[in-house]
């Protein structure tokens, strides 16, 4: 059983907490190289739903593929990790002590457990990657500061950063901008929109972004996915969902 397409899909995927559906026959395909952002009003199901993808819950019907080849309901959360797939939290996990750099380092790092290595001692592919990364993320003049001094946004943009080190094929971004100033919330606009489509070695990037704030989304999105009650309610332009009127009561009620 083998499918061809998108870089993500999942298929009439439902899950019950307590006989409660909090996903609901949930269809949604991500193309390769895509930038999709989900809105939803809370308890919407998006949780739920960036948990099913990276394996941490079960569905208990439908499935859920990644690219043409992995049936991602045969994975465990390590599995589904190693063929890059990447999740940002809301809240910032960088490491405040080390330096920029160094979180960078340990990111690529695949026993996190093992302290950075000497930066004068590191091979120079992967000081190359840790550089290209910096200028990514726009963080290359303080790559010798702690990350503990940096801005929440910083942050943010740092943590970014460590799940690219691990060259992912989807990143799975959770309220990025939460928290930040009008001017950090322009400059991610502009790194999910790059990041989105970029080429690697290992195929297109694809990013998935769950976000409540819609002058962020309008400004981002080509596609939005509304959920509500765990299933997809509208899709579209920010355009076309935020005028469908099942859409407006929705968000009306909440
Ligand atoms: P969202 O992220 O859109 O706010 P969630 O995915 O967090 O929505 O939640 C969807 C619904 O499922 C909510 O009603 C929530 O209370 C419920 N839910 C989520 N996770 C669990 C869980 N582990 N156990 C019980 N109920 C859960």
């Amino acid at each position: 059983d083998v499918r061809h397409g998108p870089i993500l899909y999942l298929e009439d995927v439902s899950v019950s907490f307590d006989g409660f559906k909090a996903i609901n026959n949930l269809n949604l395909t991500i193309d390769d190289g895509e930038l999709r952002c989900i809105i939803g009003p809370n308890g919407a199901g998006k949780t739920t739903m960036m948990d099913i993808i990276t394996g941490k819950t079960r569905p208990d019907e439908g499935s859920v593929w990644f690219g043409s080849r992995h049936n991602l309901l045969q994975m465990n959360e390590p599995e589904i990790a190693s063929l890059g797939i990447g999740r940002k939290f809301q809240k910032p996990t960088v490491f405040e002590a080390l330096t920029i750099f160094e979180n960078l380092e340990l990111a690529m790092a695949s026993d996190k457990r093992v302290l950075p290595t000497l930066t004068a001692r590191m091979n120079g592919e992967k000081r190359d990657r840790i550089e290209e990364v910096l200028t990514i993320i726009g963080l290359e003049t303080q790559r010798y500061q702690r990350a503990g001094v940096l801005s929440h946004g910083q942050k943010q943009w740092l943590e970014i950063g460590m799940l690219l080190m691990q060259q992912p094929r989807l990143l799975l971004v959770d309220e990025p901008v939460a928290g930040m100033t009008e001017q950090e919330m322009e400059r991610t606009a502009e790194l999910l929109t790059r990041l989105a489509g970029h080429k690697s070695s290992h195929g297109r990037q694809s990013v998935v972004v769950v976000e409540h704030d819609m002058g962020f989304v309008r400004s981002i999105a080509r596609t939005v996915t509304v959920l509500h009650q765990g299933s997809v309610l509208a899709e579209g332009s920010m355009d076309k969902v935020s005028s469908d009127p099942k859409v407006v009561e929705v968000y009306l009620g909440e």
